[in-house]
């Protein structure tokens, strides 16, 4: 990794007139070719190859970056603030297996590759580490810091959080034994009243206002400045909280968001507040948990200025399989006709998903999840069909982090014939989202890096993606996109999207797949 702060050289050079590299900058001449379908005449549609040609640029310069989490003394913000430290330390512990070193399995970016191309003279592929394909910040020169409404120092609540091994805790519990989570605002109305007892680490208050959203953006200054930071991206991973209801004049435009916070109203949420903060502050936040945090008072907001903001809900474990399986069983022409899903986990998010408006915010989140395969898939449903899909939560303390999904996925298939599917699937909840915390910030602050604008005279300016940033869809449950456009749930397009945009942004064109080369001579 480049060390932070420094302009990163590339891990390759891309040998073509459309791709330009300066001490600063990659500077691509991108054709995006799509096909537009009109109804022609007796109903046969027509569809027309089209050409956009773009100018992306992406500023080379890896900042010094800060990750505040907010809920960082919980099993997620412990974990990943441990692991990121034994990563850091390149630590090795021992377990009853024998020893273990530090690792960022189940990060996209630190854990995967793709394909640059062919060998010249072998003709095989070439792949090369995700990481590698634009210059991204590391995730061991992270500075994390953030808040949490309980005040344990995080050697403390990494104990709480019963996640990690005690080998491990003993080497990184010194120096998370002197991180303490900043006070946060705890308006008791929206996360369940089982959490009551830890909240003792608090900014006086127990509704939105103004001083809250003032408190949290210094907060982020402080943080920035006394580590000397270029950025900061803040990252809810705190408890799900109830919906807020959507109400005119209160959330609906960024006026009245921005009204009902000065007014202390009661239904804007702790999560908005912090959207709100960190959007005036121009630091991009994503939100980690189902909550409805992005009223559409909060995304008119960022798009008057610019801020990023991401979300909602990490897809982990159940939801990252269903997301997978359902793409696998509806494209290879298999009509699934049920998914019914049962979860229990005895951490504190099972804790508070017992509660039924918290739960409610998670169903919700879990529920729409497949209705982008369905609907594409018109040969097998009609209009309006669809598979039934339920989800249930159970908390079940003696489990712990361990969590445990069963999942029956029934079909039907050829002449009448039926496939079930049965699926257990155990794992550590913080051990699975804490590569997802990881990576969403690496991609949120690249994205920050990556500018656009069309090609040639009529090109005008460069300018940033949308506000609201849909590439980060295969790290989230109910993927946020801008408003009107299409949400993708289906794992391997949002896998797909991410790297060929990143392809794009060095001119090199999608991964197509076709490997024709090996098919005619
Ligand atoms: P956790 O309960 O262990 O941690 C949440 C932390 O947030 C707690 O320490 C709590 O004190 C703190 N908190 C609550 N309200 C706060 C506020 N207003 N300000 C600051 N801190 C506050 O939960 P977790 O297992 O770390 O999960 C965190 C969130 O991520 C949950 O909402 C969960 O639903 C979501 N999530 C987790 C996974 C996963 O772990 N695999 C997957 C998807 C979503």
């Amino acid at each position: 990794a480049a060390p932070a702060g420094v302009s990163a050289g590339p891990k390759f050079v891309v040998n073509s007139p459309n791709v330009v590299y300066t001490d600063t900058e990659i500077r691509s001449k991108y054709t995006y070719r799509t096909t537009t379908v009109t109804e022609g005449e007796n109903g046969i549609r027509v569809a027309t190859p089209r050409e956009t040609v773009y100018d992306f640029k992406v500023e080379t310069k890896v900042p010094k970056l800060g990750v505040m989490l907010v809920g960082w003394g919980g099993n997620n913000g412990t974990t990943v603030t441990a692991g990121i430290m034994a990563n850091r330390r390149n630590l090795v512990w021992d377990t009853r297996n024998g020893p273990q070193a530090a690792n960022y399995y189940g990060s996209v970016v630190m854990g995967s590759t793709l394909k640059l191309g062919n060998d010249a003279k072998t003709n095989l592929d070439v792949n090369i580490p995700f990481h590698d394909v634009l210059p991204m910040v590391h995730p061991n020169d992270f500075v994390i810091g953030g808040w949490d409404i309980s005040g344990l120092n995080l050697a403390d609540a990494m104990d709480r959080a019963k996640v990690l091994e005690p080998t491990l805790k003993n080497l990184v519990r010194k120096e998370m034994a002197e991180m303490v989570p900043l006070p946060s605002i705890y308006y008791p109305d929206f996360i369940a009243a089982n959490q009551e007892d830890r909240a003792d680490n608090l900014i006086p208050g127990s509704k939105a206002c103004t001083a809250h959203v003032e408190r949290i953006r210094k907060d982020i200054r402080d943080f920035k400045a006394a580590n000397n930071l270029d950025k900061v991206i803040v990252q809810w991973t705190a408890n799900t909280e109830r919906f807020a209801d959507i109400i005119e004049g209160v959330n609906d435009t960024a006026e009245n968001l921005l009204k009902a916070i000065e007014a202390g109203h009661e239904e804007v949420s702790p999560s908005t507040v912090f959207a709100v903060a960190c959007i005036l502050e121009g630091a991009p936040f994503i939100n980690g948990s189902p909550q409805n945090t992005f009223v559409p008072g909060a995304i008119d907001l960022a798009e008057k200025h610019g801020a990023f903001i991401g979300g909602d809900d990490f897809k982990s474990g159940q939801t990252k399989m269903k997301s997978a399986l359902v793409d696998f069983l509806i494209t290879a022409g298999i009509k699934l006709t049920s998914i019914a899903s049962y979860n229990h986990l005895g951490n504190n998010d099972g804790k508070n998903l017992s509660s039924h408006r918290q739960f409610r915010s998670k169903e919700i989140s879990k529920s729409n999840v497949v209705d982008d395969m369905v609907a594409a898939n018109t040969v097998l449903y009609g209009e309006g069909e669809h598979p039934d899909h339920i989800v249930v939560i159970k908390y079940v303390p003696a489990v712990g982090d361990s969590k445990r999904a069963m999942d029956e996925y029934s079909a039907e298939i050829f002449l009448g014939g039926h496939q079930t599917i049965s699926i257990t699937n155990v794992c550590e909840d913080s051990l699975l989202a804490s590569p997802l915390i990881i990576d969403l910030v690496i991609i949120a602050e690249l994205m920050t890096r990556v500018q656009w604008k069309l090609h040639g005279a009529e090109g005008g300016d460069y300018k940033s993606f949308h506000s609201v940033l849909s590439v980060l869809s295969y790290m989230l449950k109910a993927p946020l996109t801008p408003p009107g456009t299409p949400v993708i749930n289906a794992l391997a397009k949002q896998r797909a999207a991410l790297a060929n945009i990143f392809r794009a942004c060095v001119g090199l064109e999608p991964e197509s797949d076709m490997t024709l080369e090996h098919k005619l001579f």
